[in-house]
């Protein structure tokens, strides 16, 4: 039996552990909000693991088992997103002596389907690679196709973990990821050989075959080559010129998140999957780092880009989506 004694002190232990308890759960509660308030946090690492997941499955030439395994890919795992997906496809002659093919644009949208104009953000990266090395310095491997590790998956990779992001936290804002189809596969001097796929997307703005809204649209970033171990992004030439104030939201934000690899330096215009939608007044910025010796050659591999790189860009888009 207990005297009163004896039972004063174990009541102060029960009370403090009570009250023990009772912070614990609100930290953890504190905690939790404080979670749901920062944006996820993107995993440069993970987006890594994808890239090279991408590089496994072979070159990504349109109409090849690469393109297909990896299209079939994205749309398995957007569905296990809970994310909704759209295909864009579309038969079309090639370039290049190519035979036609069948090329497929794949769109996946998340957060709220309808939005007020202007507030919905388009992300793109293309997901083809091109059918040769013609920039290798062993003219015996010009013939050889692209592995496409930056020029391809690297885009590809941060929009993959984009998806697993957003399937835990569902953004406010509406998103639409766009994997582009048959970007690589032109000639040099022809750049209307290039970006086939964005071309036929943008050509159809509007049309009851194209999952895209315009009018809801804020503007469309597109990344490309952005997971180069030594990475530098300058404001593109066509994004500065032709979309000058978006440009410019989207390289501030980098640099208030102190994103090194960004600078608000004009630099060369390339013709990229951006140019057809701002051929057609949609808002669009190319992220993409063309200083890339490997560059349609044999040395695009995993080893040549890295996971901090990716995690950059993909903390900048995070940031975007879960605080428009
Ligand atoms: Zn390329």
């Amino acid at each position: 039996m207990y005297s009163k004694r004896s039972f004063q002190p174990i009541r102060l232990i029960v009370l403090s552990v009570i009250l023990v308890f009772q912070t614990l759960c609100g930290s953890m509660v504190l905690a939790e909000e404080t979670a749901l308030a920062d944006p996820p946090v993107f995993r440069g690492q993970r987006a890594m693991e994808l890239l090279i997941e991408q590089c496994e499955m072979g070159p990504r030439t349109p109409g090849s088992p690469g393109n297909r395994q990896l299209r079939d890919f994205i749309i398995k795992k957007a569905r296990d997103a809970g994310l909704t997906v759209s295909t864009h496809c579309f038969e079309t002659e090639m370039p290049m002596g190519l035979s036609p093919v069948e090329l497929c644009n794949v769109v996946v949208s998340a957060g709220p389907r309808q939005s007020e104009p202007g507030t919905r953000l388009w992300l793109g990266a293309h997901y083809d690679t091109r059918p040769v090395c013609d920039l290798d310095r062993d003219p015996a491997l010009r013939d050889q196709p692209l592995t496409g590790a930056n020029d391809g998956a690297s885009g590809v990779a941060v929009l993959l973990h984009l998806m697993e992001l957003m399937a835990k936290d569902a953004p406010n804002r509406g998103v639409d990821l766009i994997f582009f189809d048959g970007e690589d596969s032109g000639t040099g001097g022809a750049p209307g050989s290039f970006c086939i796929g964005s071309q036929k997307l943008a050509g159809t703005l509007g049309d009851f075959s194209n999952p895209l809204d315009p009018v809801s649209c804020q503007g469309l970033i597109v990344l490309d080559m952005i997971g180069d171990r030594d990475l530098f992004i300058p404001m593109e030439g066509y994004s500065l010129r032709h979309a000058p104030e978006f440009t410019r939201e989207v390289f501030s934000r980098a640099l208030k998140l102190g994103l090194p690899a960004f600078s608000m330096s004009p630099g060369r215009a390339i013709f990229d999957d951006h140019v057809p939608f701002l051929q057609k007044g949609i808002p669009a910025v190319d992220l993409i780092d063309f200083d890339y010796p490997p560059w349609h050659t044999t040395g695009d591999i995993p080893q040549a880009c890295s996971a901090a790189s990716l995690q950059q860009v993909g903390k900048l888009v995070t940031n975007l989506i879960y605080r428009p």
